[in-house]
């Protein structure tokens, strides 16, 4: 993952956390994509970010468009919950 301050790529974890995008219903059933995201360090001197969170493509966009991008990273895939219907309300319910 590439620093977007300077573009060098960095590998050092500094934490991870999750994120959760609503999507529109399919078939009527709300839609949850978890996806769990990491904060990395940057390591440049002369860079002026200490940390920067990990890029997703297409994480907020349709999820009918995001699914062919995961298919592209195995290491995003493993790391993405999707929840259908009650257990999205669920999900969302947790965080409030
Ligand atoms: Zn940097």
């Amino acid at each position: 993952m590439s620093c977007p301050g300077c573009g060098v790529e960095s590998v050092r974890v500094h934490s991870r956390y999750q994120r959760r995008v609503k999507d529109c219903a399919v078939g009527g059933q709300p839609v949850v994509v978890e996806l769990t995201v990491r904060r990395l360090f940057c390591d440049q001197d002369s860079c002026p970010r200490r940390t920067f969170v990990e890029q997703v493509d297409g994480l907020t966009v349709r999820y009918g468009r995001y699914t062919p991008g995961l298919r592209f990273s195995q290491d995003f895939r493993e790391r993405v919950t999707i929840r259908h219907g009650s257990s999205a309300d669920d999900a969302f319910a947790e965080e409030r």
